[in-house]
């Protein structure tokens, strides 16, 4: 079976002027890849690229180096007819919805609008995809007649997601899609991805900088730093036994329950957050994370490692992976 998403050594590079360093390279060489049915997370922490990553795929910004493949065609500079096409089967679900909605329409318009842009649609066809798409996110069909205004946070990110879900795509970019809500609220939308997921056969591209919450929709997870990835494999595997230092760092970030891991992960990182003091940073040559690595030695300062496939499908860019891994054990 073709793979859904295929992204092949990308780079996004933005313009800046000279003065402030020239072109700011945003993404670096990132491979992807994502099976029809699959949920990849992204996580990483805020400007390491993920969301550059996801505007990319959906044609927001262009690419500099590499390729995206979706469902067999190269679409890396695709027309905008065909992009029009393309929103039929890849939509977006943001952090801020309400940022995205016009106050003065209606849940239907806002819901109908991509319907009657992107397909000529019959007005019963659009009316009976607004209520399936309110049905199937939990809201009453009453909700159509009334303004974003009126909904809480947690109801406009289900508002977000029907409008998503109106133009029935296969995939779709969920990008710190529920990062700005209650964690309660947070769950209830986690829940409710995770059950559309498998009723309507969708994918996501799952963004997040928070990497619980990333492991809970995911199959697999890449971790990006700095535009880079620098850890790579099965959800599980990354989140509960995360082998490059920088996912370490994510995972004592997060919070978790049992005060005394979360005792014992503050003091990781405390320690991790000490070394970044510690180490001079020489920006452009050797890892990207060696400045504020404690396992740092002088190869990760002079020589940037690759991302090498270790076992169980992992691959992890770090030359100290073997000491960190035989440390762990
Ligand atoms: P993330 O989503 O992981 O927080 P982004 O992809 O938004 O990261 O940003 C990656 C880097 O690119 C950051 O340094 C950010 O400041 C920069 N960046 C993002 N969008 C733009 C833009 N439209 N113009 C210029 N620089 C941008
Ligand atoms: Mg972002």
């Amino acid at each position: 079976m073709t793979d859904l998403v295929k992204v092949r050594d990308l780079s996004v590079t933005y313009p800046r002027p000279r003065r402030s360093g020239g072109p700011l390279h945003a993404v670096r060489g990132v491979d992807l890849t994502m099976r029809r049915g699959e949920t990849v997370g992204l996580v990483g922490e805020s400007g390491s690229g993920k969301s550059t990553i996801g505007s990319a795929l959906l044609g927001l910004v262009p690419a500099a180096d590499g390729t995206i493949t979706f469902d067999g065609a190269d679409i890396t500079r695709a027309s905008r007819a065909d992009r029009r096409l393309l929103a039929r089967r890849m939509q977006v679900v943001f952090q801020d919805p309400y940022g995205s909605m016009n106050p003065a329409h209606t849940v239907a318009d806002t819901l109908a609008e991509s319907l009657r842009y992107n397909l000529a649609l019959p007005a019963e066809e659009i009316q009976k995809r607004v209520l399936r798409a309110l049905d199937d996110v939990g809201l009453p069909p009453g909700a159509a007649r009334r303004y974003p205004a009126a909904f809480s946070g947690g109801q406009r990110q289900r508002i977000a997601i029907a409008r998503a879900l109106v133009m029935e795509p296969d995939f779709i970019v969920c990008d710190e899609a529920v990062s700005a809500l209650d964690l309660s609220v947070q769950a209830q939308v986690l829940n409710l991805l995770a059950r559309l997921k498998e009723t309507r056969g969708l994918s996501y591209l799952f963004i997040s900088h928070d990497l619980a919450v990333v492991r809970y929709l995911s199959d697999s997870i890449v971790v990006l730093y700095a535009g880079r990835v620098v850890e790579r494999g099965p959800a599980a595997r990354v989140a509960e036994s995360p082998a490059h230092p920088y996912t370490r760092a994510l995972l004592a970030a997060a919070p978790v329950p049992d005060p005394v891991v979360q005792l014992g992960r503050r003091t990781e990182r405390l320690r991790a957050v000490a070394a970044v003091a510690a180490t001079p940073a020489r920006p452009g040559t050797g890892c990207d994370f060696a400045a504020r690595c404690p396992f740092a030695q002088e190869i990760c300062r002079t020589t940037r490692p690759e991302l090498v496939d270790r076992e169980d499908g992992v691959a992890v860019a770090c030359h100290r992976y073997d000491q960190i891994t035989a440390q762990a054990a």
